[in-house]
């Protein structure tokens, strides 16, 4: 299914959990590992995801740690593309690139292995998290898949906080697909 129903969108936005004050207080975190222990709303997920980007002639999946990896692994194999892993800063073995982003206090660091897309200039990736807040982690990722050679052609989140405009941000670099959001 291309698209969702208004229905299935309240499903899955039902089987995410709300935990207050996590990890700090103030924020509402979205867990969900409510949603991948629950197989009906995995698949969903997983299907919907298939099928928008079945015909995308994709090369690479870009996930962002560390949720991020589960949802780009499982599309990657489904498409039976390749998948390549986003980090923080030190935790990828290889010669790697980083680029930093901002903070509300300070900087963060993300990292891609300079060999990520095996040498494949203009690879087409989509970059996949679950979740995006002020957009600064998924801005940085967008230009280590530069960086790297590659080119992001699309951005797909599972949860947009809109209220924090982190997409409104993102857009100008790269088309977004939030599947759902957060007023
Ligand atoms: P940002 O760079 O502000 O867009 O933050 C995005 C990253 O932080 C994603 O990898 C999310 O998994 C995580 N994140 C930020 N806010 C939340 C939240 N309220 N609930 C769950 N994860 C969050």
């Amino acid at each position: 299914m291309q698209t969702l129903t208004q229905e299935q969108k309240d499903f899955l936005m039902a089987s995410i959990r709300d935990i207050p004050d996590f990890p700090k207080p103030g924020i509402l975190f979205k867990d969900i590992t409510t949603l991948l222990n629950n197989p009906k709303a995995f698949n969903l997920l997983m299907e919907h995801l298939a099928a928008r980007y079945c015909d995308m002639d994709l090369d690479y999946i870009a996930g962002i740690e560390s949720r991020g990896f589960i949802f780009g692994a499982a599309l990657a194999a489904k498409l039976g593309i390749g998948f390549v892993p986003i980090r923080k800063k030190g935790k990828l073995p290889a010669a790697t690139i980083a680029e930093k982003y901002a903070l509300e206090y300070g900087v963060d660091e993300v990292e891609i292995h300079i060999d990520a897309f095996r040498g494949n200039k203009g690879a087409r990736v989509l970059l996949i998290d679950d979740l995006i807040a002020t957009g600064g982690t998924a801005e940085a990722t967008v230009r280590l898949i530069k960086d790297a050679g590659g080119e992001c052609v699309e951005a797909v989140f599972l949860l947009e906080l809109a209220f924090l405009e982190g997409a409104d941000k993102l857009r100008h670099a790269v088309p977004i697909y939030s599947i759902l959001k957060v007023h």
